[in-house]
């Protein structure tokens, strides 16, 4: 019942202002607290990013039978504190490690897809949204679906398409690793170097393919040369779902001034990270520096290009006063003390989030009323060659002699002429790499009745 109030968009009476300050041990004494309140429930978060999916995965291996989601332990997000934090659309991350790229991550990143999903459909304070309009129109908490980094994809629009079919709405380009496509903001992980080619071709088709069908772009995790690279060819707004500002905390996850003009040029939307190690580069952080980073984005491009993405559950540290989901009012307080309008910060809590949401889908339509087709665009295979992923080739191709020689395996393993039939040096390194590992070689079939033979021998 109080979620219905919360979330409901309405004005709240007094008898109900006075009780949600009681629940919230606010005492109806403090005036900036009520407004903060008063303001959050006419204009409840939607919220950019969380990482609850991966702590069940971390904490639960996704078994939501064995979590009471009201209360979790050991997290910063459950149905209560969404609900107290008046939190009403929360964008949930399906994340998978790095380390999964080129091996399993589309499983992984549908396993995750699959525990926001039940999540969210199997307690009645969510709903499961896949719209702007949905996600503005429910009383409950909205959740929407989102990946981060595009290893999640394994370089396939097919892939992307069908995730945007599972309901995913917005997909970060990279998370801490280059994919074979885009660049990262972290160099982590030493995988897919780029050489001045932040963006490849085929990254290209992949937002245009985002645009097409109405999958909101995140730059956040990105490198600048790859978020500068998409603002030049994206025809819909995108996002930073939870980055802060360079000039007030110089870490490369986060935004610098002139990247920020871009994207308002772009009509983009810039959604606050709060995690102690982006808000405050030296010293403690506190809400004080994350009103900071609010205040100075407003003056380079003005509050309609700001929101919220918490990163709650997705990082370990948060500054004093704002360390979970329940606290976001004290920051909506803070920025009223330094007077911040009602209209500037209905925008920084949803309506900003909304408008871009709505142009991506705009977008999607323009496009859909062109008649525009799903791209059809493949990745360059020596970008992605790797012993788990499967070559296919026609059956007329020629044996060299070279290849004759290595079909006839090592070891006593049958080596798939698939892998085979590469010509060249990395990628003969690649079928050694096989049989030195002893990788699963002698099964592997692949065949169409017409065009394909076995390729297995
Ligand atoms: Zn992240």
């Amino acid at each position: 019942m109080i979620s219905r109030i919360l979330h409901g968009g309405d004005f709240l009476n007094l008898g109900t202002n006075l009780m949600l300050c009681f629940l919230c041990g606010m005492t109806s004494g403090d005036p900036t607290t009520g407004s903060a309140f008063g303001l959050m429930t006419k204009y409840p978060l939607i919220d950019g990013h969380n990482d609850l999916a991966l702590m069940l995965r971390i904490l639960h291996d996704n078994r939501l039978s064995q979590v009471d989601l009201h209360n979790i332990s050991k997290v910063a997000t459950d149905i209560n504190r969404l609900t107290t934090g008046h939190v009403g659309g929360q964008v949930f991350a399906a994340y998978v490690l790095c380390g999964a790229q080129a091996k399993d991550a589309v499983r992984l990143t549908l396993e995750q897809i699959d525990v926001i999903n039940r999540m969210c459909t199997e307690n009645p304070e969510l709903e499961l949204v896949t719209s702007a309009e949905g996600l503005n129109d429910t009383k409950r908490i909205a959740c929407l679906i989102s990946i981060e980094g595009g290893h999640s994809i394994d370089s396939s629009l097919p892939t992307l398409r069908m995730f945007y079919q599972l309901g995913v709405r917005s997909m970060a380009l990279t998370h801490t690793c280059n994919t074979p496509w885009a660049e990262s903001s972290s160099t982590i992980y030493d995988v897919y170097q780029r050489e001045n080619d932040s963006l490849t071709d085929f990254g290209k088709d992949m937002v245009k393919e985002m645009n097409r069908l109405g999958m909101i772009v995140d730059l956040s995790h990105s490198s600048w040369a790859t978020a500068r690279a998409v603002l030049q060819i994206s025809k819909a707004p995108v996002i930073f779902s939870h980055s802060s500002a360079h000039a007030v905390c110089n870490h490369s996850r986060n935004v610098p001034d002139d990247l920020l003009r871009e994207l308002k040029e772009n009509g983009g939307l810039i959604m606050v990270n709060l995690h102690s190690g982006f808000v405050a580069c030296h010293g403690q952080a506190n809400i004080s520096i994350v009103a900071d980073h609010f205040t100075h984005i407003r003056k380079v491009v003005g509050s309609e290009s700001i929101g919220i993405g918490g990163d709650f559950d997705g990082a370990s540290k948060f500054p004093l006063g704002l360390e979970d989901v329940s606290k976001y009012p004290a920051l909506i307080q803070e920025l009223m003390k330094r007077h911040w309008t009602d209209y500037e910060l209905s925008g920084v809590l949803r309506h900003n989030f909304l408008r871009v949401f709505k142009e991506v889908e705009k977008e999607r339509d323009r496009q859909k009323a062109k008649g525009t087709l799903p791209s059809e665009a493949q990745i360059d295979l020596t970008r992605v060659q790797n012993p788990c992923r499967l070559v296919l080739r026609r059956p007329d191709h020629q044996t060299t002699k070279m290849e004759q020689m290595y079909s006839k395996g090592h070891s006593g393993l049958v080596v798939p002429r698939s892998l085979l039939l590469q010509s060249t040096e990395k990628e003969r390194k690649c079928v050694h790499m096989l049989l030195c590992s002893g990788g699963p070689v002698s099964s592997l079939h692949a065949y169409n009745k017409d065009f394909w033979t076995e390729i297995a021998d």
